[in-house]
């Protein structure tokens, strides 16, 4: 099996578009940044990484008869918001359940944002008191047997997307499109910095840069995840784990090897969800440098990191480095306290 293999459904305008970030690079003074913007390329409801993972899940959802997709997230949750958009857009019912993620007083943190806008659409929103977690949860497998038992045929769609066994294909596409977008801008990217949390976004990446190098000739190049959510151990055995699947599925033909699941530390803070000064100042460099919003739960932490290894060489002043702009910002409604 190769990529073409799998059923694709489009959910977005076409390739998201890449362009330089030429005033922050010349501020940061070394590599030359350059942005691929998921958080621009689908008309549902703003769209976003999840969106991508989607196109790739939904053909299944589809297959299997489902009439209602099933997920969970946090209160914030872009993931969520984005099936929910994807439920309205195929005419299927959409179960949510927003968990406690994110202990933030902002005082309207579960009615505006993400989840006002998964409202908006018709999702049936399910409050939950658990607390941050990647993995499988009672209250997600209590809401797919209560779709069961009202007769409906759920679909299951893990937390971002991820732990799914096509949860990585979306993001090897996207390694797949950067290099058609190369070759039409003569540039080669060889550094990617990207956010990690859930991992398939980053371990999708992986596993497509390794298919390209292996079956299409490409120089290798270095994915970096920055991580986002202080849970490191955890973060990098999923990553490992999906991008190793992910590399299987779509026939890499070899083992991934330790040293290309590279998710590097310092830029979270100490919890998921709460931004740090350093996200801060990505946020208002970007903004003011650039016009470019950064949310403080995902973007913000891995545009530190990014700025943090432009500015000390680590990513070389020859390189080109491309920034996964993975979308976000409908949660900064939920940070009216701290950014005003
Ligand atoms: C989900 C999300 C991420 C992290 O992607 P994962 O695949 O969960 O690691 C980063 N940025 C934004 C805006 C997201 O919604």
């Amino acid at each position: 099996m190769s990529l073409a293999d799998f059923p694709r459904h489009p959910l977005t305008f076409g390739p998201s578009p890449v362009h330089p970030l030429d005033r922050l690079s010349a501020h940061l003074g070394g590599a030359r940044v350059w942005a691929k913007r998921e958080d621009v390329s689908s008309g549902l409801a703003y769209g976003g990484n999840k969106t991508r993972k989607l196109e790739y899940i939904i053909p299944d959802a589809l297959a299997q008869g489902a009439d209602t997709l099933v997920s969970i997230g946090g209160i914030q949750s872009n993931h969520t918001r984005q099936v929910a958009a994807v439920a309205a857009h195929l005419g299927l019912k959409a179960v949510v359940v927003q968990e406690n993620w994110v202990d933030w007083p902002d005082a309207v943190n579960d009615r505006v944002g993400n989840i006002l806008l998964s409202r908006l659409m018709g999702a049936d929103v399910r409050l939950s008191p658990a607390g941050f977690d990647i993995g499988f949860r009672d209250s997600w497998k209590e809401a797919i047997a209560d779709v069961e038992a009202s007769g409906g045929k759920p679909y299951a769609i893990p937390a971002g997307a991820s732990d799914h066994r096509l949860g990585g294909l979306g993001f090897a596409n996207w390694a797949h499109e950067v290099r058609q977008q190369e070759e039409q801008l003569g540039v080669f990217f060889d550094t990617i910095v990207v956010c990690t949390v859930t991992g398939s976004t980053h371990a999708g990446m992986v596993a497509g840069f390794a298919d390209l190098a292996e079956n299409f000739g490409d120089r290798p190049r270095r994915v970096l995840g920055i991580d986002a959510s202080a849970t490191i151990d955890k973060t990098r055995d999923q990553v490992g784990r999906i991008a190793r699947r992910t590399a299987e599925l779509i026939g890499v033909g070899r083992e991934l090897r330790e040293d290309e699941i590279q998710v590097l530390e310092g830029w979270a803070g100490e919890r998921y969800g709460i931004p740090v000064d350093s996200t801060d100042e990505a946020i208002y460099l970007t903004g003011r440098l650039e016009g470019v919003i950064l949310d403080p739960v995902y973007e913000g932490k891995s545009m530190a990191g990014l700025i943090d290894l432009v500015s000390s060489r680590d990513i070389p002043a020859d390189s080109n480095v491309l920034f996964a702009h993975l979308g976000g910002q409908q949660a900064i409604n939920a940070y009216s306290g701290r950014y005003h």
